[in-house]
């Protein structure tokens, strides 16, 4: 990356340099003329957001979608600051003083509630958690995952569910090869967990997972995949009118799963169907059994199909309980949000508080639409946005900061966040953490460590 000298007649500030962001910039870069200039913001000293501390470590191909953000990255007309959190050293107002336009790509950082008895239980644990530590994100690197026991209840049927599912049921000897936390390779290596049980509180073909993730469960080296029969047995003739070639290739893998005996592999993912958490026991504090109602389906004012509760209740001892049940947004400060659906305020994009449109604020990804789709739908998504902020600018719609050159919003920037790293910061990391995968067999081994990785990408 270079670094454009003299001034930029337009800029624009992206916060988070996730799949959001990077593939609005990558959409702002080439469709804009050469005075337009992308600084893009990043909370910690690494990029890539849940690339990296999102999908799963044994799923590598996904994650080497970062070659094509790398290209963006290296575009001459945009800078990377690393180390710089909004809210903390950056705020609304400041940006509004020197960007034409801001752009919000920060995710849903946090779990959904369960909102049910005894969720609050030592061992009651969220997937959101769970996924930031076995992908070594520091803000997660100490917490402490208790495995000593030999089930666990994921509840949620989408593909996190899954991952959390594979990510326990997986051999010390699978996880050795990814680019899993060192700490975590270690905890799940001694992992006592024997059998995890996936709870969907629909049927299977109201399931949110997909096909390939799905089909991956019986390919782990010692875990057999089973669906209870007798769950199915209730959907039975309950055809979902809304269900796509996604949902009905679900439903015919999980009767397919329903129909097989076990290979005897030493640990067992089971997955149910029409059950809702309705609350967690605990002993002494800790979780030691999950108490689902059985669920009826039934339609719902908008056609779908949606899961009642009905007497039935089933208690199912348990060690351990992972709720997998989506991600939800955190307001920003001074950002219009939308409580109800817990995404930074927008029409189409554009931030939107009580007096209308707020000029020269967008929003792109999950902070934007919610947590929904794979990677490549923020690509589409960025696109639609940055197309309005270009619209915008054509109108003439955009803040009008006075001038400033490179070098004194650069300096600006460092005096407001003196710990922040550039991008041959992060190139430093990124070369030490392959170097020691390779060393090791391994794709990378990530450092989990702010001061560490800050230490690392001011070594000359
Ligand atoms: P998700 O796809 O929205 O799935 C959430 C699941 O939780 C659904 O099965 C939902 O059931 C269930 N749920 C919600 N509230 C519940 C409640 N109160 N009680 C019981 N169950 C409840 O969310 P996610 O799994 O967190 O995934 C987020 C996004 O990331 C998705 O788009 C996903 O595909 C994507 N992702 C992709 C990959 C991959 O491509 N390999 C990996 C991880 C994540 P209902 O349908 O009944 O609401």
């Amino acid at each position: 990356m270079s670094e454009a000298d003299g001034d930029a007649k337009l800029r624009v500030a992206i916060i988070g340099s996730g799949p959001a962001g990077s593939y609005a910039a990558a959409h702002l870069l080439r469709h804009s003329a050469p005075e337009l200039h992308v600084d893009l913001f990043e909370r910690l000293p690494t990029p890539w957001g849940l690339v990296r501390a999102g999908v799963a470590p044994d799923h590598p191909k996904i994650k080497s979608v970062t070659r094509v953000y790398e290209k963006t990255a290296a575009h001459d007309r945009l800078r990377w600051f690393g180390n710089v959190e909004f809210g903390r050293e950056l705020t609304v107002e400041d940006l509004r003083a020197h960007y034409n336009a801001i752009v919000y790509a920060v995710g849903t950082p946090i779990d959904r509630e369960l909102a049910i008895p005894g969720e609050e239980l030592e061992r009651s644990y969220a997937a959101t958690d769970f996924v930031g530590w076995y992908n070594g994100h520091p803000d997660y690197a100490d917490l402490r995952f208790d495995l000593t026991g030999e089930r666990a209840v994921v509840i949620g049927a989408g593909n996190v569910a899954l991952d959390v599912a594979r990510m326990l049921m997986l051999t010390h000897r699978e996880l050795a090869s990814t680019d899993i936390a060192d700490y975590a390779l270690e905890a799940l290596g001694q992992s006592k967990i024997r059998e995890v049980l996936v709870i969907a509180r629909r049927g299977p073909e109201q399931a949110a997972f997909t096909n390939p993730e799905l089909l991956e469960l019986a390919e782990l080296g010692d875990a057999d995949v089973s669906v209870a029969s007798e769950d199915l047995a209730l959907c039975n003739g309950l055809a979902d009118p809304s269900a796509d070639a996604i949902a009905r290739r679900n439903a015919e893998i999980l009767h397919e799963y329903a129909g097989r005996a076990a290979t005897g592999k030493r640990r067992m993912i089971r997955l149910r169907f029409l059950l809702s958490p309705v609350a967690i026991e605990g002993e002494a504090g800790c979780v030691c059994a999950v108490v689902l109602a059985r669920n009826e389906l039934v339609v719902a004012s908008d056609g779908s199909l949606r899961a009642r509760a009905t007497d039935e209740r089933l208690t199912i001892p348990a060690h351990a309980v992972f709720r997998a049940i989506g991600y939800r947004g955190t307001p920003l400060p001074g950002v219009p949000f939308d409580e109800e659906r817990a995404v930074i305020a927008n029409a189409g994009g554009r931030v939107v508080d009580a007096n209308g449109v707020r000029h020269g604020e967008y929003v792109v990804g999950w902070a934007k639409r919610g947590p929904s789709g794979v990677i490549g739908t923020n690509k589409k998504d960025a696109a639609d946005t940055v197309d309005r902020l270009l619209e915008d600018l054509g109108g003439g719609r955009l803040l009008t900061p006075p001038p400033i050159s490179d070098a004194a919003l650069a300096a600006h920037i460092h005096t407001l966040a003196p710990e922040s790293i550039d991008w041959a910061g992060w190139e430093r990391i990124d070369r030490h953490e392959l170097a020691l995968g390779e060393a090791s067999g391994r794709p990378r081994v990530k450092l989990t460590r702010i001061e560490e990785m800050l230490e690392l990408a001011r070594r000359e």
